[in-house]
């Protein structure tokens, strides 16, 4: 990069010497190693075990912080999902409180998810006044309970009217509360759920607790007929985080990034990824600084953080904690995120969560792995090595199939969003067809299934004989990270299932939300299908012989959905389409059936979401994805207007002037090749100017737009967003064209590849 070898101590002569721009201050500043770099954290000595959930108010500190009655009542509450007393609830604030004041806590606030897929808290002191006008500290089991932060201006997808605004949120015992550090002392942070005064949910806490609900009672009604002892099932979920990392130098000199957490302009650089020298390659020094005390933070919460690596694309990395409870693991994710971001700034470096910051270059997922577990810890999905257990495993899993055959569009609508319909469908992992992944010795066991023959030995390793569920073993099933599939959107790896195409950005929510509801649909199903099959006083052969036939039944029904081979391919596309799978390209096209009459049915039937709110959440998904195209519209607008426009016009002057000296001196010098030079840059600055009048256009008329939300998602989709990309093209051309001391903005190069 010639701009890095400016030296602003020394005159310079020439236009483009005269002064720097901020860009290649920035660029000099990396290229001089003047780093930013923060030091480890104080403190950091202390040992993991130390350290590990240091600032949460976990089990340990409730058993000692508690009376022997709330403890035990507040367990029961966490542990078998038994309805809080609230008799006990003001002995638990008064032991929240006393442990975090004496941590230095001055206040707490109620921590919750709305439907903006953020978070939200108002904080309040625990001040009060005594009778002698002297001050205490006060928290009551009601402040506990219940808060009232009003906040009227969430999205409610039309819920509240504003005479009925006012929302309350409700302390989520199963997720424990925690402090959050500032430079000036750690707030009391109590995970709530938000909902309406009419009980209406506002945000993903609500619904997910109820589908953990659901998927609970059917879980356990299944695993009885079965035979099993059972409580209580819960989904597990482990949260692979991506994410990239660039120097906050560059990040502030483009408002796309700024703005939109991606860019919208950029050509492609010298070096991509397509040297695949990132993916797993030696951590930066200064990212491992970074990591280090970014998981340091996230241990005192309680979060467990257990993996890092370089990802494939350049400054792109992973996170990945250990599985968890899923309402827990939705908190934690929420957390990393927000830690993450905040901990960038202070290393002088800028966390880019979106699914596609950069074009060209590998965008940033979410692989959400996800299982169900009993009260004992137990595995609902791991295959295990006897008859029994199989059977267990090979029911569930067709549940599984079920569900996710029947339920394509609604899965892949959780992962849908402005950001990540650049990943989903667009010749990216994983495509917007939703597909089950099984590996191949597993696919052969299930078509052995359908198909009630022996699993052919050459693919299973072992000689095997035709399955009898409950009474034959299955051959073993290799766990083998090798024969992956990285391409299925819905990969079995083992004894989970990896759904990997949420977005990078997005809650995981959503995601868990629909899972637990649509498998607790099909475990009632296949529950109903066995209690009505099985005659009065069957023995087990005979139960047994009824559950092998619906287990054939059903996954024949669903087996269109089973797919090993490349996702990526062309062929899947035409192969999807023949097995009449859905192919939903975008996100309009995801939520337009979100509340089509049987969802809204079956999220009624199972208790997750009343129809006005199924309605309510496929209306503000839709919005938000407009409004957060209309932000990229009017941010590219104002980039090229007044950034990009005004550089090239330099350069064409400067271009203009130089031919003009030249013939000047030498009248009968061939100037023509920069001629055409300037009117390859004026062609290209004319067609931007009119691609920003489109731009302007469509936008406007989004601004009009009366229509309903999915005709305004879909105006964006097909005016908004391709006269976005049509502007680009031309930002892009003249990013190649015009002098490199002109250009305002960052390049890719730059971006991508300084540390
Ligand atoms: P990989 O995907 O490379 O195989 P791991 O097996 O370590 O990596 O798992 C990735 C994520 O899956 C981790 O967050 C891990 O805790 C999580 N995971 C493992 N087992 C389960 C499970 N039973 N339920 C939910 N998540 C799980
Ligand atoms: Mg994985």
């Amino acid at each position: 990069m010639r701009s890095a070898h400016i030296d602003p101590h020394r005159p310079h002569t020439g236009p483009a010497a005269m002064s720097l721009t901020a860009r290649q201050v920035a660029v000099q500043n990396i290229a001089e190693g003047a780093r930013n770099r923060r030091s480890p954290a104080a403190g950091s000595s202390a040992s993991l075990p130390e350290i590990f959930g240091q600032n949460v108010f976990d089990d340990a500190v409730q058993r000692q912080r508690l009376p022997k009655a709330a403890y035990r009542a507040l367990r029961a509450t966490i542990e078998a999902g038994v309805e809080l007393d609230p008799s006990i609830a003001d002995a638990v604030a008064a032991g929240m409180k006393s442990w975090a004041v004496e941590r230095g806590a001055t206040h707490y606030t109620h921590w919750f998810q709305p439907m903006t897929g953020l978070t939200a808290e108002k904080h309040d002191s625990f001040l009060n006044h005594t009778s002698d006008g002297r001050v205490m500290m006060e928290f009551s089991g009601k402040e506990l309970v219940k808060g009232e932060p009003d906040a009227s201006s969430f999205p409610s997808g039309g819920i509240r009217a504003t005479f009925e605004a006012r929302g309350y949120t409700a302390w989520d015992p199963t997720s424990p509360a925690f402090l959050r550090e500032s430079d000036h002392g750690p707030t009391l942070t109590i995970p709530t759920a938000f909902c309406s005064w009419t009980g209406e949910a506002l945000d993903k806490k609500t619904p997910l607790l109820r589908s953990t609900q659901a998927l609970d009672k059917h879980a356990v009604r299944l695993l009885r007929l079965l035979g099993e002892r059972a409580d209580r099932v819960q989904s597990t979920v482990g949260a692979e985080q991506e994410y990239f990392l660039v120097d906050r130098r560059l990040w502030v000199l483009r408002p796309d990034l700024v703005h939109c957490g991606r860019t919208l302009f950029g050509a492609r650089p010298a070096k991509g990824q397509e040297l695949e020298d990132h993916y797993f390659g030696a951590i930066s020094e200064r990212v491992l600084n970074y990591m280090m005390e970014l998981e340091r933070e996230l241990w005192k919460l309680g979060i467990p953080i257990k993996t890092r690596h370089n990802e494939v694309a350049p400054h792109q990395y992973e996170l990945a904690p250990i599985f968890e409870h899923v309402t827990v693991a939705v908190d934690h994710n929420m957390l990393t995120m927000e830690l993450m971001k905040n901990l960038a700034e202070k290393h002088g470096l800028a966390c880019l969560l979106h699914e596609k910051p950069f074009a060209g270059v590998n965008g940033s997922g979410k692989h959400n792995n996800w299982s169900m577990s009993d009260e004992r810890g137990s595995n609902l999905l791991d295959p295990g090595t006897t008859p029994h257990e199989n059977l267990k495993f090979i029911v569930f899993l067709t549940a599984i199939v079920r569900a996710v055959d029947l339920h394509q569009g609604l899965l892949r609508a959780t992962a849908s969003g402005a950001g990540n319909d650049h990943r989903l469908g667009a010749n990216e992992a994983p495509p917007a067809i939703m597909s089950i992944y099984v590996g191949e010795q597993l696919e052969e066991v299930l078509n052995a299934l359908i198909e009630d023959r022996a699993p052919s030995s050459a693919s299973t390793g072992a000689s095997a004989s035709e399955l009898r569920l409950g009474v034959s073993t299955l051959p073993p099933l290799p766990r083998d990270t090798s024969d992956r599939n990285r391409t299925s959107p819905f990969a079995f790896t083992g004894n989970k299932f990896e759904f990997r195409s949420v977005g990078s950005s997005q809650s995981i929510a959503t995601a868990n939300i629909v899972l637990n509801t649509i498998v607790a649909e099909s475990l009632d199903h296949l529950s109903s299908e066995i209690e009505a099959r099985t005659p009065e006083g069957a023995g087990e052969q005979e139960r047994g012989a009824v559950i092998q036939e619906l287990v054939r039944e059903t996954l024949k029904q669903h087996e269109r959905i089973l797919f090993s081979g490349d996702n990526y391919s062309e062929e899947w596309v035409a192969e999807a389409e023949r097995r009449g799978l859905d192919n939903l390209r975008d996100t309009p096209r995801a939520l337009e059936h979100f509340a089509s009459e049987t969802n809204v049915a079956m999220f009624a039937e199972y208790g997750v979401f009343s129809a006005r709110e199924t309605n309510a959440r496929a209306n503000i998904m839709l919005l938000k994805y407009v409004h957060r195209v209309s932000v990229e519209a009017l941010s590219a607008r104002t980039i090229a207007a007044t950034s990009i426009v005004p550089a090239a016009a330099a350069f064409q002057e400067q271009l203009a002037r130089s031919i003009k000296a030249v013939t000047e001196v030498a009248a009968d010098l061939d100037v023509a090749p920069q001629i055409a030079l300037l009117g390859r840059v004026t062609g290209a600055i004319n067609s931007l100017q009119a691609a920003l009048g489109e731009l302007e256009l469509a936008h406007a008329a989004e601004a009009a737009h009366a229509g309903t939300e999915i005709a305004r998602a879909r105006h964006t989709r097909d005016e908004i967003l391709p006269a976005m990309a049509t502007l680009r093209v031309h930002a892009d051309t003249l990013e190649t064209l015009v002098d490199d001391d002109l250009w305002p903005l960052p390049k890719y190069d730059e971006l991508l590849l300084l540390d």
